[in-house]
């Protein structure tokens, strides 16, 4: 249809692709994938564009986007089947109607169905049950690079566990089911801590049982908890969705366009790194004093972005660690922050983030595969020294054996992926094979990646 560079939503990504097809059925899928004159490699699908690494990029090849496929086709008692390209917060509000919802309530709305399916995602996980959203896919339809299509479901695990980490590298999926669950009312309270007291706590607060997640500040020592379960007894025809609103408002508007201006107008370093923290201290302020409910809508927590960013967009990072060595982990990042600030007088400039999500072999690419993880993810608005940044907290993290996601964190090296998923990359690459022998999906970014033999 078109050509030109694209964009991720963040616009630190850009993407030359010869051509770009706004596909809106599983003929024109298959259409652009047996006609490699017209359409050349790599073929790569994007939904909302809304990751922070390469992984969507088509540069000279073709860029499929899926957007205009976004019919729910069907909700059953437990299950959704929606095309790829519908919105996962225009789905999880229509399960609300019929006294559903979704397992997993990622923070952003943009992201479509496609990528959800077969691509990496977190929320910290409620009680029970994961934290990645792919792990509740139970049908998979894809178009594959010959143009057949491929149907795969619970009947044959192995498979879908590959499928479930293929990130468009097995066929172009059109179409996915998700298990879901009954709607139910969820409280929601934050506490703030020091690291040492987090540290002295932290077998207490995990005994709870709560999900966690965490606002952290290195700078100045907070590491403030959302704590949240469900009640499931508890009527849900009232649900308040005020609380996450406003958080909403101030984490994905006001924080970051804050953080960009105070970068922009302020260069004495500490007047601008007390401004941060000023800011900072305000919403963990807000969030321990206000942001609380003991019956709140799930799907509230979901943020729909504007299509096209603006100076209030941000931007991160993530690895996982074994929670029995996330203290010394996080311990690590916090004297990383402090040191690269010393050194560089460049620091991250919104609150970081942290994750706690329980153990999930539902992927092949899970980030949690040998256990219950707990994150610590740097936020930003991607200023200079981001990269420079990001570089370092990579080493560090691949030093400290954390596990990265390939949609989510930046930069990675070959050697950082294999110390990060050792065998479970040739299992991956078996499949590859077997759907993509002449590797029309595959791009640079992933082939640096995954093939032996890359530079590390
Ligand atoms: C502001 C912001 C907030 C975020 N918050 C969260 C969060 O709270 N939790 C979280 O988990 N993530 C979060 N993310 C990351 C985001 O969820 C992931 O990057 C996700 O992949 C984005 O979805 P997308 O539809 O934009 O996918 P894209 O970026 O378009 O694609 C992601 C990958 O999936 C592949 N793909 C997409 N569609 C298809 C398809 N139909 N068939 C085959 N392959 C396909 C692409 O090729 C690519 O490799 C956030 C990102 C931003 C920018």
């Amino acid at each position: 249809m078109t050509a030109g560079p694209v964009q991720n939503w963040f616009g630190s990504i850009t993407s030359s692709p010869r051509q770009v097809v706004e596909v809106t059925s599983v003929e024109e899928i298959v259409a652009v994938l047996t006609d490699p004159q017209r359409y050349p490699a790599p073929v790569r699908a994007v939904g909302s564009n809304h990751s922070t690494t390469a992984c969507g990029v088509a540069d000279d090849g073709t860029l499929v986007v899926t957007r205009k496929m976004d019919r729910i086709l069907e909700i059953g008692e437990d299950t959704v089947t929606v095309q790829a390209g519908a919105l996962y917060i225009d789905v999880n509000y229509e399960l609300r109607k019929q006294g559903l919802q979704f397992f997993v309530n990622v923070e952003l709305g943009n992201l479509t169905i496609g990528s959800a399916c077969c691509g990496g995602t977190k929320d910290a996980s409620m009680p029970g049950e994961f934290g990645q959203i792919a792990s509740y896919a139970v049908g998979v339809k894809m178009v594959l690079p010959d143009g057949s299509l491929l149907e795969v479901d619970e009947s044959d695990p192995d498979l879908l566990q590959a499928v479930r980490s293929s990130y468009g590298l097995f066929g172009i999926v059109y179409e996915a089911t998700f298990r879901v669950r009954k709607l139910a009312a969820m409280s929601l309270r934050h506490e703030k801590f020091t690291f040492e007291e987090f540290a002295a706590r932290l077998p207490e607060l995990q005994a709870r049982g709560d999900s966690m997640m965490m606002y952290i500040n290195p700078f100045r020592d907070t590491i403030t908890i959302e704590f949240r379960r469900y009640r499931e007894a508890a009527s849900t025809s009232r649900l308040s969705e005020w609380q996450w609103k406003l958080r909403n408002y101030v984490w994905s508007h006001m924080a970051p366009l804050y953080g960009y201006q105070v970068t922009r107008l302020v260069p004495w370093r500490r007047l601008n790194s007390a401004l941060i923290d000023f800011y900072n201290g305000l919403i963990v302020f807000a969030l321990t004093r206000v942001i609380k409910g003991r019956s709140t809508l799930p799907q509230a927590q979901q943020i729909l972005y504007p299509p096209v960013s603006d100076n209030a967009r941000y931007t991160f990072s993530i690895w996982a660690f074994p929670e029995e060595r996330y203290l010394e982990a996080l311990r690590a990042y916090y004297d990383l922050s402090l040191e690269h600030y010393r050194r560089t007088g460049y620091r991250i400039n919104l609150l970081s983030v942290g994750y706690r999500i329980l153990e999930d072999q539902s992927s092949l690419f899970s980030y949690s595969y040998d256990g219950t993880v707990i994150t610590f993810d740097p936020v930003s608005t991607g200023s200079h020294g981001w990269d420079v940044f990001l570089r370092e907290y990579n080493t560090l993290c691949s030093d400290l054996g954390g596990t990265p996601l390939f949609n989510q964190t930046n930069l990675l090296t070959r050697s950082q992926v294999v110390g990060a998923f050792g065998d479970r990359l040739e299992t991956f690459e078996r499949f590859r094979d077997r759907f993509d022998p002449d590797c029309r999906l595959m791009n640079g970014f992933f082939r640096e990646l995954l093939t032996p033999g890359s530079p590390s």
